[in-house]
């Protein structure tokens, strides 16, 4: 829904010089023949000398001319800034090293305080604490995917990533900085259980728990856990596991006790963020996957979401299957769609 569909509402963009609006409409001013975005600095026109175009090249059809001040030649300011951002992550993602910060913004024109302050705007983080993110994460994840946050900001079409580190490594007890840089071949213990819901495997590092599976055999739940932690040493130890692997099936009997386990979670920034979200649907609710792209500020990317939601290696806990098909079907589930409704209804 456009906030500026009306031209009070436009004006007062303008008064208030709103760069939320820059996006939406740009005005032309009579007097002097300049098409300015909402929020220039320069004077404001009088109402009456004010001419509302949906873009640029709209008010250029109409004769007016570039504003010197607020560049309508080039796209809005928060666009640019946005670009900028993005780039940045770009080289960091690309750099082998870490990279000074000052030697980041050199590259990109900017001043370092300017970097410091649009990095905190978009990305929620200050340049150097991206920059260890990136480093760590790509430390831990370098031989089991390529994914960085760059790549996944890419993907998710450049929106703001927000505070997502902060968020994550507060709900999930996940703390990328902190795994050092042997945990690639860290070992993963692992534990059986039986539960209302079938046969269940939990696999441990010792930062949290990695994966909660259900599965037909034991077998097959450890074949499960070697492709997916292919570089890990797989060690069955249910003396170690004991505290959680009790913790997770006191779950599947009561499922709206809360437990206090750490997860060690393992994904690319997008599909976290997807983890994250579903970690927030209160128990006895369900979401639909459109509803999951909106509350991550990813309004079109339900396909992604269900992706997402499929790789899941924590079942339960990151209760992927709370989400549902728009209509309120039952969507697929990893591990069958009748324990899927089994689970829903024993959280009913
Ligand atoms: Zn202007």
């Amino acid at each position: 829904m456009d906030s500026y569909h009306s031209d009070v509402l436009r004006l007062q963009a303008v008064h208030e010089r709103d760069a939320n609006a820059d996006n939406s409409f740009v005005y032309g001013v009579l007097t002097t023949g300049v098409v300015c975005y909402p929020s220039c600095a320069s004077r404001a026109a009088k109402p009456e000398n004010m001419r509302y175009f949906n873009s640029v090249d709209e008010a250029l059809c109409a004769g007016f001319r570039y504003c010197k001040r607020c560049r309508t030649d080039l796209q809005p300011l928060s666009i640019r800034h946005r670009d900028l951002v993005v780039q940045a992550c770009r080289i960091v993602g690309s750099e082998g090293e870490v990279i000074r910060v000052g030697t980041l913004a050199q590259r990109l024109g900017v001043s370092r305080f300017h970097l410091q302050k649009l990095f905190k705007e978009y990305v929620g983080v200050s340049p150097k604490t991206y920059m260890q993110a990136v480093r760590a994460r790509r430390l831990c994840y370098s031989l089991e995917s390529h994914s960085t946050i760059t790549e996944a900001i890419l993907e998710a079409g450049y929106d703001n990533v927000g505070n997502f580190y902060a968020d994550v490594q507060k709900r999930l007890g996940m703390n990328a900085s902190v795994r050092r840089a042997g945990s690639v071949d860290v070992d993963v213990r692992y534990g059986f259980a039986d539960s209302p819901f079938g046969l269940i495997v939990v696999a441990q590092t010792d930062v949290g728990v990695c994966a909660v599976l259900f599965g037909e055999t034991r077998e097959l739940l450890v074949e499960e856990l070697s492709s997916r932690f292919p570089k890990a040493q797989l060690l069955f130890d249910e003396a170690h596991l004991s505290v959680h692997l009790q913790a997770v099936v006191e779950k599947l009997h009561v499922p709206d006790k809360y437990i206090d386990v750490p997860l060690d979670i393992r994904g690319t920034a997008f599909q976290e963020r997807v983890w994250q979200a579903l970690c927030e649907i209160p128990c006895g609710h369900t979401a639909s996957y459109a509803q999951v792209a909106k509350a991550i500020d990813q309004p079109k990317a339900a396909r992604a979401v269900a992706k997402a939601c499929s790789s899941n290696a924590i079942a339960v806990l990151i209760p992927c299957h709370r989400v549902v098909k728009g209509n309120g079907e039952l969507s697929g589930y990893r591990w069958g769609v009748e324990r899927k409704r089994a689970l829903l209804d024993s959280e009913q």
